[in-house]
């Protein structure tokens, strides 16, 4: 393999991380390709012709038995850049081809006559988990392959405007949580980028626009809209009846498609934003087992992710559920989707979360994703940077958040509306909060107004002393919320699902007079984990767990269902 003369020099490009070269392109040897043979089929191709072209669904995993594959990089401004020549006993793929109907991000053409075995998406699957040692190799390498594009902004689309735009942070951070490569800039600095804005003459409203490899151009678009036209959503099967439809791919969902699709069933996962849910916004979880160091949430909950996909589960992402019909007419729920499709399966788990709490400040809607954030990732911490900001709230995440923040602004004021910490935060994070000398505890405090306007966001903020009723105010542009949150057990009205007075989902208990297993609800066939289940523990460590436990409980569920009346 060679690399394109000049690549090296690059700070960003896609081997800046030397390190791990050899784990990303390893090469196999002939005994190992004669291994994996029997996964797929031979393909030849010509000097010249496109074996991979970006936007278009990928064929799969080519492994080179003769000739190259050059690696070209579109971005849709009508610049190509070379990235990457593989040669013999390299394999082209990295992981969205574990997803079969996924859409490449980047062109290949052969370079002299090529012969390849093509290994698709389900025989890819079969692979790793046939061959675990070399199906280790070749996972980490696809992994690290997506980490490369996403680090040096190789593949996917272009995206033209102010880089501290509320429009840029909303699409840039659905595109970073979804572990999506991606690319900024900015036309008061870029020259491309001021001709595209020219061309397209957009109002301010239509800001920012979205240039996706293949050309088209969106303004402002929605997350759901960027989804679509950038094929996320492209290899969802119609017309199927899974086995299991998980709602939310939080820590609780990813758990149970990684354990239900490993064990054979058919799974189905829907999030309306990401995967990864609430722990995918925490900056460090340091409570999960075997993370001695902490982990980030995003980190964690992409690993499953992948390992998810690796089992074969359907991951429906941006697509929210907005009902059920539990009437199960032929056998199956039916689940509404946002998008106007429907989603049908013989079993459903409800680990759908919770929603953030918003205090009852006027003008709140206003200034969200203008200053009010419900969290707290780096695309947000560069915002503040070297600025005071407010942080609200008293518990373990707001205290993950105040820390991780006071690394990036001059100063955190963080308010409480009691009059201590130690009964709502772990005792090592008030020290670390104590120990942090830019972070102020401001108790029996609570915010009283938001000052600015639309288009530049908020500017302004006055808060209380609960106890002095003596306001105070200060130019602050960014206010963290970190109050806690309702479950969102919405889309479930009208199933029957019993909720407790919380609004937390019961389960285990009898209704009807028919005793539900340990995590069903009062509807047969309807599981709750995580989260939104009622004396659940609120931790990634609790959810994972019942993501788990419910799986035994589904098979229970499956055999039941299937057995002939007697
Ligand atoms: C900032 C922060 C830091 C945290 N840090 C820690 C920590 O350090 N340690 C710890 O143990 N816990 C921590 N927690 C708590 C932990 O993240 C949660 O307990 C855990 O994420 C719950 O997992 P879950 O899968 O039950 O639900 P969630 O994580 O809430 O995921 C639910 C998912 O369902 C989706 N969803 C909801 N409704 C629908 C619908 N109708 N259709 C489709 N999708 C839907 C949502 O988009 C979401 O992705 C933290 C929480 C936050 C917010």
């Amino acid at each position: 393999m060679s690399l394109h003369p000049g690549l090296d020099e690059a700070p960003a490009s896609l081997f800046a991380k030397r390190p791990r070269y050899d784990q990303t392109f390893p090469v196999l040897t002939a005994a190992e390709i004669g291994r994996i043979r029997r996964f797929g089929d031979i393909r030849r191709f010509k000097d010249g012709e496109q074996m991979i072209r970006t936007g278009a669904a990928h064929p799969g995993m080519f492994v080179l038995l003769s000739g190259n594959v050059a690696i070209t990089q579109r971005d849709g401004l009508g610049n190509v850049t070379p990235r990457v020549e593989y040669s013999q006993g390299h394999f082209v793929a990295e992981i969205g081809q574990l997803s079969g109907g996924r859409v490449a991000l980047v062109d290949g053409h052969a370079e002299g006559d090529v012969e390849a075995l093509l290994i698709p998406a389900g025989r890819l699957r079969a692979l790793l988990v046939a061959e675990a040692d070399l199906g280790e190799r070749i996972m980490r390498a696809l992994i690290l392959r997506r980490v490369n594009l996403i680090q040096g902004g190789v593949g996917g689309p272009t995206m033209i405007g102010s880089p501290t735009s509320s429009g840029m942070v909303r699409l840039q951070g659905f595109l970073t949580r979804n572990g999506l490569p991606h690319h900024s800039l900015d036309p008061a600095d870029d020259k491309d980028a001021a001709d595209v804005v020219a061309r397209y003459a957009p109002s301010a409203q239509e800001l920012p626009l979205v240039v996706t490899p293949d050309g088209t151009v969106l303004r402002n678009p929605t997350v759901s809209e960027l989804a679509r036209a950038i094929g996320m959503l492209d290899h969802i099967v119609k017309g199927k009846v899974y086995d299991v439809a998980v709602v939310g791919s939080g820590p609780g969902g990813l758990s149970t498609a990684v354990y239900a699709a490993s064990e054979g069933l058919s799974v189905a996962v829907c999030d309306e934003r990401s995967f990864g849910g609430q722990a995918g916004a925490s900056a460090r979880i340091e409570n999960y087992l075997g993370f001695p160091t902490g982990i980030s949430g995003l980190a964690l909950t992409a690993r499953a992710f992948n390992q998810a996909q690796k089992f074969g589960a359907d991951m429906l992402i941006p697509v929210a559920v907005t009902s059920i019909d539990c009437q199960r007419a032929n056998g199956a729920f039916t689940l509404r989707l946002n998008d106007g499709e429907t989603l049908r399966a013989k079993a459903v788990v409800v680990a759908s979360g919770a929603r953030y709490r918003r205090p009852n400040i006027d003008n709140l809607a206003k200034f969200e994703g203008r200053g009010i954030w419900y969290w707290a990732s780096p695309i947000e911490a560069q915002l503040c940077r070297q600025q005071e900001v407010i942080l609200v709230g008293g518990g373990n995440s707001a205290g993950q958040a105040a820390v991780f923040l006071a690394g990036h602004a001059a100063k955190v004021r963080m308010m409480i509306r009691g009059d201590g910490l130690a009964a709502s935060m772990s005792s090592y994070l008030i020290d670390r909060i104590e120990a942090t000398p830019n972070i102020e505890l401001m108790y029996a405090t609570e915010i009283a107004a938001l000052e600015g306007d639309e288009m530049s966001g908020l500017q302004r903020v006055r808060w209380r002393n609960r106890l002095s009723g003596a306001e105070t105010a200060g130019e602050i542009r960014n206010v963290f919320l970190f109050v806690g949150a309702d479950p969102a057990t919405g889309w479930l009205d009208g199933c029957g699902v019993n909720l407790d007075r919380g609004g937390f989902i019961i389960t285990g208990t009898t209704a009807n007079g028919r005793v539900a297993q340990a995590l069903e609800t009062s509807v047969p066939g309807v599981f709750a984990i995580g989260d939104v289940r009622s004396g659940s523990v609120k931790r990634v460590g609790g959810a994972i767990g019942e993501g788990a436990q419910v799986v035994a409980a589904l098979h229970g569920y499956l055999a039941d269902a299937s057995a002939p009346l007697s």
